[in-house]
């Protein structure tokens, strides 16, 4: 008899989980059982589930890397015993989450699948009774004894998408997500249909879960008018190792002498700076205009077509397990875990 698949549900707060306080009227989580009742058709799908929850709940605001790394410890503690996981996440948040642990999980080979919702269960028009439902049958769904799907995805409105490619573009929308430079996962209708070819091939090697990170980062995004004590100010942070630079259109910047300056000392004194588009989709190309020859003169490093979310958990990853600023500009403009396509 085939053994009963197993999936692992993580809660870790949010909209998808959250009541009404009667006397005030704001959100405030409410606990899993609850939740487990709300949704009755979970049974017929005779998975064996399980739940973790997060003590307290948290809306997705608070989340920070050492939730991170508290929610990596749960996957790597409880990864032979299950097939696959869900991880309830607020959605502000989630995919700086799923990012990280797309790093942060090495040789991920079992489908860890993050989704929430736009309102709360309890509510007659709730999105997250479909979320949660299609996100486990995604969590554990298998061919030949594999599972289709072993990477860290967000799952939301009937679309899976890779969760380091994905950002939060609507707060209202039920589909609240986008993934500008990569295609969607899989397609959730009457079927699931998955773009098998953009998804992940197992590796069939040992997981390892990876959870230093160092979170001397900052992002300056470029305005037209930003004035030189603000990027001073930046670029002068205490113990500031890495700089997100949210540049224009293909990694453009202002080419006047007193912001190049100021660029080009900080990654003199060893600070990385890193190039990303403010744009969502399309690639950082710096050198196209004239604008961005200069930056990569004197040293900046072009994110392709990175996501800020992707680049801020990668930075973060890459500090948190080396000092050695080359090594680490080196496996920026790489992908680690399909966070970026090489388009030059
Ligand atoms: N504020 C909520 C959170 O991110 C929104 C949501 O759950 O979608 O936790």
């Amino acid at each position: 008899m085939e053994s009963q698949t197993k999936i692992l549900i993580i809660y870790t707060g949010g909209t998808i989980g959250m009541v009404k306080d009667a006397k005030t009227g704001v959100l405030k989580p409410f606990q899993f059982e609850n939740l487990m009742k709300m949704i009755p058709s979970l049974a017929m799908l005779n998975y064996q589930i399980d739940s973790h929850c997060f003590d307290p709940l948290i809306d997705s605001s608070n989340m920070d890397p050492v939730y991170w790394a508290g929610l990596v410890d749960i996957i790597e503690k409880k990864y032979e015993g299950y097939d696959g996981f869900v991880v309830l996440h607020g959605s502000d948040t989630m995919s700086y989450t799923a990012s990280a642990l797309s790093f942060m999980l090495q040789n991920l080979n079992k489908p860890v699948i993050f989704t929430g919702s736009q309102l709360p269960l309890g509510m007659v028009r709730s999105d997250g009774r479909e979320n949660l439902v299609t996100a486990i049958e995604i969590a554990a769904a298998t061919e030949d004894e594999t599972p289709l799907v072993p990477e860290v995805c967000i799952y939301f409105e009937n679309q899976l998408f890779r969760g380091n490619r994905t950002h939060k573009f609507n707060a209202e929308n039920f589909e609240a997500f986008r993934s500008p430079n990569y295609p969607v996962l899989a397609d959730a209708g009457v079927y699931i249909k998955y773009n098998r070819n953009a998804i992940h091939k197992p590796n069939f090697k040992k997981l390892k879960a990876n959870k230093k990170l160092d979170t001397n980062i900052a992002i300056l995004k470029l305005f037209p008018g930003i004035s030189e004590k603000v990027v001073s100010s930046i670029l002068h942070i205490p113990d500031l190792k890495a700089v997100i630079m949210e540049s224009y259109g293909a990694g453009n910047a202002p080419d006047s002498d007193w912001f190049v300056n100021l660029i080009a000392d900080a990654i003199e004194k060893g600070i990385i700076v890193l190039n990303l588009s403010q744009c969502q989709g399309g690639s950082v190309m710096m050198g196209k205009y004239e604008t961005s020859i200069k930056l990569l003169d004197i040293g900046v490093v072009g994110a392709y077509d990175m996501t800020t979310e992707a680049a801020v958990a990668k930075l973060m990853y890459l500090l948190g397990n080396s000092s050695d600023k080359r090594e680490i500009e080196k496996k920026l403009q790489k992908p680690i875990a399909g966070e970026l396509t090489i388009t030059n």
